[in-house]
């Protein structure tokens, strides 16, 4: 069967650009960066090569790129790390578990603020304002939402951070390598991204923290990463996560980004021309070029995951850290829709891999889909009768 993977911002597949570059790390480059001979310069050299590709894609400094093993682990390292007892955070109701979670625990000795978003799923930055105190030491709030793609205000909350002498961090996960990024432009002290969302491993990650941010580490050991995160690097995690950072950086000259919008686009508006009762979420907000979140009137998402998965299209509810509960997403719950709609929403995310042809088999896959599990469904069938 021929399988389409339209579930990449739950992970993206490597580009065998990436698994090249990184195979060398796993046999005849296999020093510690910590070495001072022959094997270790060699893989310091590859690390700081690296270094310098993700300073390039974020526009910073090499300096500023703390090498991580994830999008998680940069999370929690900057709100742990630029956070004490006593102060103030403020963050959004949307946030990833990544986020939100670490918040949760610092409420034993923390306040924590979570402001709401409006139906589109943005972040007003006036209740960021309004929400400042004299203790405010971290806005937390991300870039762009895992589960319908949109943008947030960053420019704006940077903005305010900036004038009431706060720390601003960016989860940039499913920004990177998407949209392109520049922490002085956003104005953010520091920004989190994983490399398994741009085409690099699992596993491997990177916080931009800006120079002179005090952050006390998560990890004590070794005096890795300039003391900011001990233990030795994943030097081909890192080598991949420098050529996915290259790669993207010439996918935004090449113009892959509107191929991918122009491309995603297709798919949402075709699937809205051939189904009824389906909206956007997220519609008339910015959103990343790749995420489209459907709602589908009276359709169960787990069953219509597992009918696609039948028929080769793999899709998801919501986020898949989450998948196996059956809550209804924190996210689309924040913006308004009600548990069963929530339930009833499906999100398609598409990577640099796919192709035009994809899309077609999608928009044949995706109404018949519907139309079978709607022609199950008694109360979506009284529904249409009665009206
Ligand atoms: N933040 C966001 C917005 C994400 O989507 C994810 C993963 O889904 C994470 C953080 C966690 O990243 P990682 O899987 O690299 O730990």
């Amino acid at each position: 069967m021929h399988r389409i993977y339209l579930d990449n911002n739950a992970t993206t597949p490597v580009l065998p650009e990436v698994l090249e570059a990184m195979r060398p790390y796993f046999g005849e480059h296999f020093g510690n960066a910590s070495s001072i001979h022959h094997h270790g310069q060699e893989t310091r050299a590859a690390v700081e090569r690296a270094r310098d590709s993700v300073a390039s894609l974020l526009g910073c400094r090499a300096a500023e790129v703390v090498f991580t093993s994830g999008g998680t682990e940069g999370d929690n390292l900057a709100i742990a790390g630029l956070t004490i007892a006593g102060d103030h955070i403020i963050t959004s109701t949307i946030e990833h578990h990544a986020v939100l979670l670490s918040c949760k625990h610092l409420e034993e000795s923390c306040e924590v603020t979570y402001v709401p978003v409006d139906s589109r799923g943005v972040v007003d930055p006036d209740d960021v304002r309004r929400a400042l105190r004299p203790n405010t030491k971290l806005i937390s709030i991300m870039m762009a939402n895992n589960e319908t793609g949109v943008l947030q205000p960053g420019e704006e909350i940077g903005k305010i951070a900036r004038d009431a002498d706060v720390c601003f961090h960016t989860d940039a996960v499913q920004a990177a390598g998407k949209v392109p990024i520049d922490v002085n432009h956003i104005g953010c002290d520091a920004l989190s991204i994983s490399g398994h969302k741009m085409h690099a491993p699992q596993g491997v990650g990177a916080l931009y923290l800006r120079k002179g941010t005090r952050l006390e580490p998560l990890f004590y050991g070794g005096r890795h990463e300039r003391s900011r995160r001990a233990g030795t690097e994943n030097v081909p995690g890192i080598v991949a996560l420098g050529k996915a950072a290259e790669l993207a950086m010439q996918g935004f000259q090449r113009g892959d980004d509107k191929r991918m919008s122009a491309l995603r686009d297709r798919l949402q508006q075709g699937i809205l021309a051939q189904v009824e009762d389906a909206t956007v979420n997220g519609t008339g907000a910015p959103r990343v070029p790749n995420t489209s979140n459907i709602y589908f009137d009276h359709i169960e998402g787990e069953s219509m995951v597992i009918s696609l998965d039948l028929k080769g299209l793999a899709v998801s509810t919501g986020a898949a850290c989450s998948s196996g509960a059956i809550e209804p997403s924190h996210v689309l719950t924040a913006m308004g829709l009600r548990p069963d709609q929530a339930r009833a929403s499906i999100r398609f995310s598409l990577g640099k891999q796919n192709t035009p042809e994809d899309i077609d088999i999608a928009l044949a896959l995706v109404p018949e889909t519907v139309a079978r599990l709607r022609e199950l469904s008694p109360a979506y069938r009284k529904q249409t009768v009665n009206s």
